[in-house]
């Protein structure tokens, strides 16, 4: 019987259980996962768990008798410390050891942390596991004033959240727009109005280099020397891959990601590595990349289990992502770096509008901002990689599925 011992306990975890389950597989099989709780959905630590508006029980991906039900072994607040690769074993922090046929590491990544002086004050706060909005919480509900490090879709999704709830928001963006990573500059035009229209203040060009305070954060210092005085501070400016347990075994990683192929295997072919901490050259695209989304986290969970089970499986889905603010869905279909034309369909300023991302005269990629139809035949309008007449995809006097369908039944 194959031993598989899955490392982490993230939305790629409870996926690959699904899958083990769903293909019978029959195996001794383990997660070892360093949170305390069954893997549970991290997308709403930032939008409805923070407000309040679901409650822990409704986070689990799985209830923890679907494992035993699967009779996969669940080990919480466990952490793997060292792989033995000859030996094929994975150690744990407690001194156990576990021997492996197939070991898949599905370790996410943890939060960057400010490095100025200040950084270690209490009341800056970082939004990537549940114990970390738990731990919010509390003085969210006192705070008046929040300031927000970091104006990326994290970011952004707790400043509405503060909003909702009647906080002063001030959010600090070092670049020189929101969202600059991710979008174009229109979008973040769309995402700075809204939030100003909610009564958001966000100032860009503001590099962080203090936080103040004596034994609690205090105030926040930028470099163009401006202090914004905060109750409670929270940093959203990225996630940096756990690469460690990889890297000490001498498992292709860098600080990129952990390396994998088209079937999510490592280096070592009967170690694989799925989700937000696998670094891999996209079909599509045609480049390396590491993508943190819940769609990538299933979609190569789903090839590592089909690969192990023996099918010739590769990852080649097209990236698709979403946020919530205040209410409004932003639905994001591929990627948009590289784009040499901006279509916008629908009016900004009704919040409602699609941006589609144009390169030689074919989509890369779509932002829908309440606008389902467009984001779900983007999709396909992507993966076709054919010449469209952007003059359809602004017709706003026919529905998009209709424009959709005659574009792609050329
Ligand atoms: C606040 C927030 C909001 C988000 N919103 C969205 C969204 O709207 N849409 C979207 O698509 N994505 C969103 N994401 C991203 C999405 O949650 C991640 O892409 C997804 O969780 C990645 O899954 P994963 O299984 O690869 O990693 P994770 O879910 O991070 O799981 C990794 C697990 O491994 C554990 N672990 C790490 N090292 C060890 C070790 N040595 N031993 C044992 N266990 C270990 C970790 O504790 C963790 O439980 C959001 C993320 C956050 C934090």
């Amino acid at each position: 019987m194959m031993k598989l011992v899955i490392v982490g306990g993230g939305h790629a975890a409870a996926q690959i259980a699904t899958s083990l389950r769903m293909k019978k597989f029959v195996g001794d099989v383990a997660i070892v996962s360093d949170e305390p709780v069954v893997p549970y959905q991290r997308p709403p630590l930032s939008k409805m768990y923070l407000s309040g508006e679901i409650s822990a029980e409704r986070l689990p991906i799985l209830r923890e008798q679907a494992y035993e039900g699967a009779n996969i072994q669940l080990k919480l607040g466990a952490r793997a410390s060292t792989i033995n690769r000859d030996a094929k074993t994975l150690c744990l922090a407690d001194g156990e050891t576990m021997p492996y046929d197939k070991l898949i590491l599905a370790v996410g990544g943890h939060a960057r942390r400010l490095s100025c002086k200040g950084a270690d004050l209490a009341g800056i706060h970082y939004v990537r596991t549940m114990t970390d909005t738990d731990a919010m919480r509390g003085e969210f509900n006192t705070a008046k004033r929040i300031v927000i490090i970091g104006g990326g879709y994290i970011g952004l999704e707790v400043a509405a959240v503060a909003r909702k709830a009647g906080k002063a928001v001030t959010v600090l963006e070092a670049t020189d727009r929101i969202l600059a990573r991710v979008v174009a500059p229109e979008v973040s035009d769309f995402y700075t109005q809204l939030h100003r229209q909610e009564g958001v203040t966000i100032h860009t060009g503001e590099m962080v280099t203090e936080i103040e305070g004596n034994d609690r954060a205090t105030a926040v210092i930028t470099a163009s020397g401006e202090r914004f005085e905060s109750d409670m501070i929270v940093a959203g400016i990225g996630l940096v891959p756990n690469i460690e347990l990889a890297a000490d075994a001498g498992v292709a990683a860098s600080a990129t990601g952990i390396e994998v192929n088209a079937h999510c295997q490592t280096s070592d072919p009967d170690i694989y590595a799925v989700g937000d901490v696998a670094w891999f050259n996209h079909p599509f695209y045609r480049r390396g990349m590491r993508l943190e989304s819940v769609q990538n986290a299933v979609d190569q969970a789903k090839v590592a289990v089909e690969h192990i089970m023996g099918d010739d499986a590769t990852y080649d889905a097209l990236p698709w992502f979403w946020s919530d603010q205040y209410g409004l869905k932003l639905q994001i279909a591929g990627l948009s770096e590289g784009y040499d034309t901006l279509v916008v369909r629908g009016n900004p300023e009704e919040r409602s509008v699609a941006f589609f991302y144009m390169r030689d005269g074919k989509m890369l990629a779509a932002d829908c901002v309440g606008r389902v139809a467009e984001f779900m035949n983007a999709k396909k309008l992507i993966a076709a990689r054919i010449d469209i007449d952007v003059s359809l995809l602004k017709d706003e006097s026919r529905p998009f599925k209709e424009i959709a369908a005659e574009i792609l039944s050329v």
